[in-house]
């Protein structure tokens, strides 16, 4: 089995919300992140999906150490990051990167690309400044650009480009973990297909952690070994990629697959079509955060949160219900 080398355990990521402008009165907390749990392997594509709003980039800025967690850990190659120093967490951070969804919000319009690539190998002092600028070329021919465009800026280059740049930059410092927060999202479907294509290699490649975040699990199936499923700020399901998308046990993942948009319907898949919007997770229900929008939610879903219990073979959902429910492919 692969070395585990990253590990969340019970992490929370909360925020206070306060009103009043000289007496300040704590009114409530936003529980972004609320008990995440889960463990990367290296050389492991873990897919992370789930509606626009339920935590999965604070997930990711929790990770790196950009925000403070709440309570619970965050794990790199054995080390605890919540309990390290500022100096530690800084150390981490080299073998931990991350690409952003929007390349041309990412990079600086003011720095060519050889700034950009430049700028990591000077900070972390990774060679002697002789050797820059082939370090640089290379880390463009391994994303797939010539080195001849290292003098150019951020806006001569074409959007997929732009994102192949961030990449590079990522992999300047040869991390051990790469978070890619919506990679493809604000990309053209025809250059979707290669930044994953991209990224797939890289991860044979250079033996790289990925964790892929999007709210789209029809891209998330393409490079993921596994997937995780986020709701209302908790895991609600977790899985191989393949056990994740055939057999699907929370209602929530099955509404996501029926989503996926189809050129043909011979598998007899039924549209899920959820009712309202995710509550807020300022109030969030009780019990199973899912059940007011749950087409399966009975008395006892509102009784307590369900925990991540296994449901298959390297599967776990947290769902009361997950084997009463028919199959996603009978109508
Ligand atoms: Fe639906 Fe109940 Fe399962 Fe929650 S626990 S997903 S409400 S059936």
């Amino acid at each position: 089995m692969a070395e585990t080398l990253l590990e969340l355990r019970d992490v929370r990521t909360h925020f206070p919300v306060e009103t009043g402008f000289v007496r300040r009165r704590h009114v409530g907390t936003v529980k972004a992140v609320d008990g995440v749990s889960f463990a990367l392997a290296r050389g492991e594509v873990l897919g992370l999906v789930g509606e626009s709003g339920c935590g999965k980039s604070t997930l990711a800025r929790t990770i790196l150490q950009l925000l403070p967690t709440t309570g619970g850990s965050v794990w790199l190659g054995g080390k605890n990051l919540t309990a390290g120093t500022a100096d530690e967490v800084k150390l981490a951070r080299r073998h931990m990167q991350m690409v952003f969804q929007d390349p041309f919000a990412s990079l600086n319009p003011r720095m060519t690309v050889f700034d950009t690539l430049a700028e990591p190998l000077r900070v972390h002092d990774v060679c002697p400044p002789l050797e820059i600028p082939g370090r640089v070329a290379q880390l463009m021919e391994r994303v797939g650009l010539s080195a001849r465009f290292m003098r150019k800026y951020p806006h001569e280059f074409s959007g997929g480009q732009r994102q192949r740049i961030a990449i590079a930059r990522a992999l300047a410092l040869e991390p051990q973990l790469v978070i890619a927060d919506e990679p493809v999202s604000a990309l053209d479907v025809s250059i979707q297909a290669q930044i994953l294509n991209l990224l797939a290699q890289l991860v044979r490649d250079m033996n790289l952690s990925l964790l892929f975040i999007a709210h789209d699990l029809s891209v998330v199936k393409h490079v993921s070994d596994r997937v995780a499923v986020m709701y209302l700020g908790k895991i609600v399901e977790l899985g191989t990629a393949t056990e994740v998308m055939e057999r699907p046990r929370h209602p929530y993942t099955r509404a996501l697959i029926s989503a996926i948009p189809t050129v043909h319907t011979v598998d007899g898949r039924t549209r899920i079509v959820l009712g309202g919007d995710p509550p807020s997770p300022l109030d969030p229900p009780p019990g199973c955060p899912f059940h007011p929008r749950c087409p399966y939610a009975v008395e006892k879903c509102k009784a307590a949160v369900p925990p991540l219990l296994p449901a298959g073979p390297e599967h776990t959902a947290a769902c009361v219900r997950w084997d009463e429910i028919p199959s996603p492919h009978v109508s």
